[in-house]
């Protein structure tokens, strides 16, 4: 699949001649929630081998047993053969702890969205990962120049931004930390094009270009229930039909779930500083309930057990 840019050198990349040239074949995943999972059935479906890393090996294999029973809807409605599907499972390897990213030559961290926490983890898989190999995050927010900078290997940080859930969605937003090297750059663009998707870029700002745009359209979209506007159907229909979005903005916020969106609308309203993107308290409450969507069973609607949508909260 073709890429919608052009490799432009980034103003402030600088080739990094002491990298050695990494063959990637093996790819860990860090985080083994909707997203992790999501890139590291990607990941094996592309034939890559995989790490898949959670806080625990117990989650980690909770995380592997997710992807098997996706790609076991796939086998019984015959858009799968189950040869592949045991083929594309058995790729993936779950480990306990970022330590076990030594034989990497890229991860993809995709844990909670707290910097701090992301911190830890970029320190932790950079003292296991070897000279050269590749640190990206799958952040929806958070400044890669600042997690570069807590690694000894500041060059092959990058972001790889998937979209909610990853083996649907065409899209990896590709963010360049101010301090990512060229090779980095192609190399991981290389990797999400061998995956089928299409690459955009963006520099390192605040939400980077698809958040930025969409998570103050999401928080309008709770103000507008907040202060009584409309009901949540009426918000989400109008969207839908109105604007010919396929998920209305409030039903997509609990896809993505809520913490992640009142965590990306806080990193935008603290870095940026306009009055524009604080949040809203409604969507701060469900949040500190935690109602936080389809993953509790309840966000701004309730879920069934099968995700599907069960009536209003
Ligand atoms: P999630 O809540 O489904 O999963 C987060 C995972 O991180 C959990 O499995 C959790 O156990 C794990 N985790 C927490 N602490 C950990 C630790 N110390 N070590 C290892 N793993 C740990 O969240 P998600 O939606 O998968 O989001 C993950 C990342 O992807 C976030 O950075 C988020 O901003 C980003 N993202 C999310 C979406 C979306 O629509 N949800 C889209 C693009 C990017």
């Amino acid at each position: 699949m073709s890429a919608v840019h052009s490799f432009v050198l980034h103003p402030f990349a600088r080739k990094d001649k002491e990298r050695p040239n990494v063959d990637i074949r093996i790819i860990g995943v860090l985080g083994a929630g909707q997203m992790g999972s999501g890139i590291a059935q990607l990941a094996a479906a592309a034939e890559y081998d995989v790490r898949l890393c959670d806080a625990s090996l117990a989650q980690a294999e909770v995380g592997r047993g997710k992807i098997d029973a996706v790609l076991g809807r796939q086998v019984e409605k015959g858009k799968m053969e189950d040869a592949a599907r045991k083929a594309l499972v058995a790729r993936i390897k779950p480990v306990a702890t970022p330590a076990d990213f030594a034989d990497c030559d890229l991860v993809v961290e995709a844990a909670t969205e707290n910097v701090t926490l992301k911190l830890e983890l970029f320190r932790a898989c950079d003292a296991a990962m070897k000279k050269g190999a590749i640190l990206a995050s799958n952040t929806s927010s958070i400044s890669l120049t600042k997690l570069a900078a807590a690694t000894k290997r500041p060059p092959e940080v990058i972001g790889m931004h998937f979209m909610n859930p990853p083996p649907l969605m065409k899209l990896v937003e590709i963010v360049r930390a101010i301090q990512t090297s060229e090779e980095t750059f192609k190399d991981t663009v290389a990797v999400a094009h061998k995956m089928g998707k299409t690459t955009t870029v963006s520099n390192d700002a605040p939400g980077f270009l698809v958040n930025r745009i969409l998570i103050p359209m999401l928080c309008e979209a709770c103000f507008a229930l907040q202060e009584g506007v409309g009901s949540a159907e009426d918000i989400d229909t109008g969207a839908k039909l109105g604007l010919n979005h396929p998920m209305g903005p409030l039903e997509l916020s609990d896809l993505i779930g809520l913490d992640t969106v009142l965590a990306i609308a806080d990193v935008l309203y603290r870095d940026i500083g306009d009055d524009k993107y604080r949040a809203p308290t409604n969507l701060r409450n469900l949040v500190a309930a935690g109602w936080l969507g389809r993953k509790t069973k309840r966000g701004f609607y309730t879920y069934d057990d099968k995700g599907q949508k069960a009536g209003r909260a």
